[in-house]
């Protein structure tokens, strides 16, 4: 999924190619895709496009006084391309939700795979429309210590799930909250109101330099070379039984329903295993 640093490149991305062109056309394959009516897509139709930027997790495109603000979920992506087909989007089939075509033959795709559609798209006139956007907690990356850490004490609960939570504090989701609990060296099972102040600015250091990292990294990548370039750049997420390259221990993983994460026992848990309900039921 993409996260803050991921969608900080896209609009960045969009900035460069996109910023000062035409919409010609918008069209819409997936209709649940788009979660507003009003105004309607063809509003977008002969519109400037005036800038593009984020909120948290979520993506701007700012046409004029419209907003097309995009979520991109689990498997959503964005690519853009020199020249679309000229054909009209056939709605219903194939990955792709909505296509914008702009006044040059160029223009992008939002995309989604597999079958769970939980890509959104909001066309609105304030950003504060959008419900996710509306609940946002202050942005992760421009927050400042005393903002960070009090927010975090807001909400009791594991760390791992508070630092998530968007209304907490926006733009970190599974991967880079990993690489943030990893590198301030906390549990991620550790309880928010019990870390210490010491321990409070060490994560709010670690979640400063992490995110910095992934999106000086990732600005200036393209949409196409974004996702290998957030993997390379992750030590402990998706790295299970690989060593951990800080200490050497052997990288392990809790898995829920349908998310994992990945923790470096040597670096964050005194060196013991976290018990993996999952696991501990098939050796039942
Ligand atoms: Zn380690």
């Amino acid at each position: 999924m993409p996260e803050l640093p991921e969608v900080e490149a896209l609009a960045a991305d969009l900035r460069g190619r996109v910023v000062g062109r035409r919409i010609e056309r918008v069209d819409v394959a997936a209709i649940s895709a788009l979660k507003t009516f009003d105004p309607p897509a063809t509003a977008l139709h002969g519109r400037e496009v005036t800038g593009a930027g984020r909120f948290g997790k979520f993506l701007d495109l700012i046409v004029g006084d419209l907003h097309l603000v995009v979520h991109l979920a689990r498997a959503g992506w964005l690519h853009y391309r020199d020249a679309l087909p000229p054909a009209p989007l056939k709605p219903g089939k194939g990955p792709i939700a909505l296509r914008v075509r702009l006044d040059n033959g160029g223009g992008f795709d939002l995309t989604e795979q597999g079958t769970q559609k939980r890509l959104a798209a909001y066309l609105v006139r304030d950003p504060a429309e959008v419900p996710g956007v509306s609940k946002l907690g202050p942005d992760a990356l421009s927050s400042d210590l005393a903002t960070f850490a009090a927010r975090l004490r807001s909400r009791r609960g594991q760390v791992k799930g508070v630092l998530t939570d968007q209304e907490v504090l926006a733009g970190v989701g599974n991967a880079y909250s990993d690489e943030i609990l990893h590198r301030a060296r906390l549990s991620p099972f550790a309880i928010t109101d019990r870390l210490t102040d010491e321990q409070l600015a060490g994560l709010y250091e670690a979640t400063q330099v992490t995110l910095k990292d992934a999106v000086s990294r990732s600005v200036g990548q393209g949409a196409a070379s974004l996702k290998g370039e957030k993997r390379s750049g992750l030590v402990v997420h998706n790295r299970t039984g690989l060593p951990c390259p800080v200490c050497g221990d052997t990288i392990r993983e809790v898995s829920f329903a349908d998310s994992s994460l990945q923790y470096c026992p040597g670096c964050q848990t005194g060196g013991k295993p976290l018990a993996d309900r999952r696991l501990s039921k098939l050796l039942r």
